[in-house]
């Protein structure tokens, strides 16, 4: 379905961002994969067939030079310009107030840290990639990372914490914003812009929040699920980037595309 585009993810050394560069791979892109976490990456490329099908380069999409030099690369390593950018970075802090879970009066530091990463680093995403793809001038396709918490400050499946901060939640709303603005904005050069919203998703962060292996947080996703024993995998979230990425949602543009099994939709947990 991608194949001779040329694409970059950002974030892709873990979870969604690497099922996505997985999957774009097998689909016939070439990718490339920025992160902060180099090791990562490096076995990642190793594992998808080196540097014909993908290459990667450390960025932290909070230093604007970092995305320019990204951008920059899918070029300079397949000679091809960028067609498809996956702006997925990102990061939620730690509840420390459970009484008030959105932490509006106790963030320190956190609020900034995830609004820089979440919200700046994905402007800064479309801001680079929509500039190449307008001088190249043949179209493109942006896919921002938004949440079920760019909807709802309770996100909730089971009466346990709701695992949200105000940085988070605040951020991805803002990253759903970003999507229309680009889209208005790059329209003229054919450029659609896109997010997805994914519902709790058995990726190492939501691991790391729930304090549980990898293993156990999809059984406890699976047990709590809107829909009674499907837990999210970071797989089902790549595929709704392949379709917004494809030709088949040629006509869709400044759209969020929920996979939350429902949750937004105020579908009850099933514990
Ligand atoms: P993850 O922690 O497994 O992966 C996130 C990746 O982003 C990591 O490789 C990390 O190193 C990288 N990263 C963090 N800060 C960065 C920075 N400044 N520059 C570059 N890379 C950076 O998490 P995930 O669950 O795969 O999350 C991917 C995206 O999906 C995030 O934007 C997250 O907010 C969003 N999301 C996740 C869930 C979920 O339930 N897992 C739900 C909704 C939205």
């Amino acid at each position: 379905m991608l194949s001779g585009k040329v694409a970059v993810v950002t974030g892709a050394a873990s979870g969604i961002g690497e099922a996505a560069a997985r999957l774009f791979v097998k689909e016939g892109a070439r990718v490339v994969l920025g992160d902060i976490q180099e090791e990562r990456l490096a076995k990642l490329i190793a594992e998808l067939g080196g540097p014909r099908a993908a290459v990667a380069r450390r960025c932290d999409v909070r230093e604007e030079q970092d995305v320019q030099a990204l951008v920059a690369s899918a070029e300079e390593a397949f000679g091809q310009p960028l067609d498809i950018m996956v702006a997925n970075a990102g990061i939620v802090g730690r509840t420390t107030c459970p009484e008030a879970r959105m932490e509006l009066m106790d963030f320190e530091g956190q609020f900034d840290r995830e609004v820089q990463t979440n919200l700046r680093g994905t402007a800064l995403s479309i801001k680079h990639a929509g500039r190449a793809m307008k001088a190249a001038g043949r179209g493109g396709c942006i896919i921002n990372v938004a949440s079920v918490a760019s909807f709802m400050a309770n996100c909730s499946t089971s009466g346990d914490p709701a695992l949200i901060t105000a940085g988070y939640g605040a951020s991805k709303a803002g990253v759903v914003m970003l999507t229309k603005l680009g889209a208005c904005e790059l329209r003229d050069a054919g450029i659609r812009v896109n997010a997805v919203a994914p519902g709790y998703t058995a990726t190492p962060m939501v691991a790391q929040v729930l304090g549980m292996s990898i293993e156990d947080t999809i059984a406890y996703l699976a047990k709590t699920s809107p829909l009674p024993g499907v837990a999210i995998l970071p797989e089902d979230i790549a595929q709704g980037m392949l379709y917004l990425a494809s030709d088949m949602a040629r006509c869709v543009n400044g759209h969020t595309l929920v996979i939350d099994c429902g949750l937004v939709a105020g579908v009850p947990g099933s514990r």
